[in-house]
């Protein structure tokens, strides 16, 4: 598959959909492959259960980023094997997590299925296209046209991680929930007029000041029920033991505790961004030349709100931060919350014990990812979507997704195709 271009854009997803059709058509797993735009596919294959339970269904997508082939030691597109690691584009995101899903696929069929065996449930396979670009011929189109065949009650898609720290195999993040995002505009006004002469309501100077001023401020720690339990379940097996302290700490029931240690953590920024709200600036705007004081200047903030969070709210605390009645903001895409899928789950429970089984050293924690994610989407229809990275990679395997040369281990690649083949089958026999 990886040998398959589906840069995205343009995508081409078809050729990939093909590949699978074929391998299902000849295991006699029936199939749907659809084309909701010219060599873009959405392609669904089902293997179906004795009905006493709702479908789990499990998804990934066939697009992948493109590359900067100059910055590669190999071919991107030649699924090379060298020293134990699969190289390519969408090794890790996301035709790994394809290929074991269709590996989990043919298992059942052989193994379940054609050995007598009954499954509670149907299991649907969904390989999506445009993921990468919007989720437009992808997601999208998937549940605005086919809905009925992915309804599920679990739903298995990327969105987790399973890290390595230190050469050991500490833990399995899966996703259950994710921070919401929202635009937000700051628009600064005041007198314009000839840059000769200076005038103290300068609408650049103000956005300044309230920029610093939203810089300067941070958003109260809150603790979800999902962050108390990761962090309570990553403290059993995290090596530095100040941080270790720190995540027992922020799962104290004594807010003096909790602050304490959400000190350490923030330390910490992508354990920060769990603890809080996250506000960034990103573009900014205002004047047409050089010698005139423009009467508006604006920038943008790119704003997560933990789940059940107000943006108005948030909206209000910097209001007050900035203290400048005349800066105005203004909510220009507002993102939607969506239900947290429910970390004592039998799916959950299913990926728990698979992982147990593989490695009985490794702890399951449920996890909010800051980055948004279509499981959103899923949620909002009353799925219980979990995203996973099943694949164990430490963090320098992990920042070559979307980057260059990049590879997953094989070992991890086989570890990672039990573990959902391992989910799946005890959620669904
Ligand atoms: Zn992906």
């Amino acid at each position: 598959m990886i040998r398959i271009d589906t840069v995205n854009p343009p995508g081409n997803e078809l050729a990939v959909a093909r590949y699978l059709q074929a391998i299902f058509e000849a295991e006699n797993i029936e199939t749907q492959l659809f084309e909701p735009v010219p060599e873009r596919a959405a392609f669904v294959a089902r293997i179906r259960g004795d009905g006493s339970r709702r479908p789990v269904m499990i998804m990934a997508h066939m697009d992948v980023v493109g590359v900067e082939r100059a910055n590669w030691s190999v071919d991107p597109f030649g699924a090379e094997i060298r020293d134990g690691y699969l190289y390519g584009r969408g090794a890790i995101d996301d035709k790994g997590m394809l290929a074991a899903n269709l590996e989990t696929m043919l298992l059942l069929k052989r193994h379940v299925v054609d050995a007598g065996g009954t499954l509670s449930r149907d299991i649907i396979f969904v390989a999506n296209s445009d993921e990468e670009a919007g989720g437009v011929f992808g997601m999208d189109w998937l549940v605005d046209n086919h809905r009925e065949l992915i309804d599920a009650e679990f739903v298995l898609n990327e969105g987790g991680r399973t890290r390595i720290v230190g050469g050991t195999p500490l833990y399995v993040a899966v996703q259950n929930t994710e921070k919401v995002p929202h635009h937000v505009t700051v628009r600064a006004r005041g007198p314009g007029g000839h840059a000769a002469v200076p005038l103290p309501g300068n609408a650049v100077y103000r956005l300044g000041r309230a920029l610093a001023a939203i810089g300067n401020h941070q958003e109260p720690v809150r603790l979800t029920s999902t962050t108390k339990e990761f962090f309570a379940r990553l403290a059993k097996v995290w090596p530095d033991a100040s941080e270790r302290a720190a995540m027992e700490d922020v799962t104290s029931a004594d807010e003096r505790r909790v602050l304490h240690g959400a000190r350490t953590l923030g330390a910490i920024l992508v354990f920060d961004a769990v603890l809080r709200t996250g506000i960034s600036a990103t573009v900014l705007s205002g004047g047409i030349r050089s010698n005139v004081i423009p009467t508006e200047a604006t920038a943008l903030l790119n704003i997560r709100t933990l789940p059940g969070e107000s943006i108005d709210a948030v909206v209000g605390r910097l209001q007050n931060a900035i203290g400048d009645a005349s800066v105005e903001l203004t909510i220009t895409n507002r993102g939607e919350d969506a239900p947290v899928s429910d970390f004592t789950s039998p799916m959950f429970s299913a990926i728990a014990g698979a992982a147990k089984e593989l490695a009985p050293g490794m702890v399951t924690v449920p996890y909010m990812s800051t980055g948004a994610s279509d499981s959103a989407r899923l949620r909002q229809l009353g799925m219980q979507a979990f995203g996973i990275l099943p694949f164990p990679m430490d963090q320098d395997d992990e920042d070559r997704m979307h980057g260059n040369d990049e590879r997953i281990p094989l070992a991890s690649l086989d570890f990672g195709t039990r573990l959902i083949f391992g989910a799946v089958y005890r959620v669904a026999r």
